[in-house]
């Protein structure tokens, strides 16, 4: 990940209850959906905010002796398909007859105040 500067569109900080890498502007964690801001702003934010992917599915582990490991990895590449993150989002185990319930989402929210100078300012 790069680091953005201060006060530019995907500038982060550190989520003081759960320690996640977020962003500057958020008005509530999208980790442990704590509030950290309550400014006039907060609600004009939300209401920007929209989903533009989501991804759902499940996996249920075939009755059976056995059991399936799992690890969910989650991966982000910019648009020269360069992977600009990989994490381990969890891992767990499922044994006969158990399901999970995987769920991709991305929330995206206009940036306040920011206005491309030109060429080249655009950023992934
Ligand atoms: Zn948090």
């Amino acid at each position: 990940m790069s680091a953005q500067r201060q006060g530019m569109p995907g500038a982060t900080r550190v989520c003081p209850h759960c320690k996640a890498t977020i962003l500057e502007s958020a008005s509530v964690c999208p980790a442990c959906r704590h509030h950290l801001r309550f400014d006039s702003d907060a609600n004009a934010l939300a209401a920007k905010r929209f989903s533009p992917l989501r991804v759902e599915g499940s996996i249920r582990h075939p009755p059976s002796d056995g059991a399936w490991e799992y690890s969910m990895v989650l991966s982000i590449k910019n648009d020269r398909g360069e992977e600009i993150t990989r994490q381990v989002v969890g891992v767990g185990a499922l044994f006969s007859g158990e399901e999970r319930t995987f769920t991709l989402s991305v929330e995206a929210f206009e940036a306040v105040g920011y206005k491309a100078a030109g060429k080249g300012r655009l950023r992934r």
